[in-house]
């Protein structure tokens, strides 16, 4: 028993969902999916899908971080009549297009 509470904030604060948590969100903002995209984090360097990425926090504010590194790759807040993206650890992003 943890009379101060520290150990099940820890839990909390260490408990995030995959990517596709965020397919919703960027469903607003853009026409495809980007879940689908590879994504290449500016702290690390390593590529995946961004449904591979760890999301922490509930919507309208979403924080996802690298799986390799723990850093910040986006974020994504959704304020009345705005959504605010922050790409900044995120060197680019390979989005599959439809090629027909
Ligand atoms: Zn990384």
């Amino acid at each position: 028993m943890d009379p101060t509470g520290a150990t099940a904030g820890k839990a909390v604060q260490d408990a995030y969902q995959d990517g596709n948590v965020l397919a919703g969100p960027l469903s607003e903002i853009f026409a495809v999916d980007l879940t689908a995209a590879v994504s290449r984090c500016a702290h690390c360097g390593s590529t995946g899908p961004v449904a591979a990425l760890r999301v922490y926090g509930h919507a309208p504010s979403l924080v996802a971080r690298c799986p390799h590194c723990g850093e910040v790759v986006l974020r994504i807040v959704r304020a009345p009549g705005n959504a605010w993206l922050d790409m900044r650890g995120t060197v680019a992003l390979a989005v599959p297009l439809d090629t027909d």
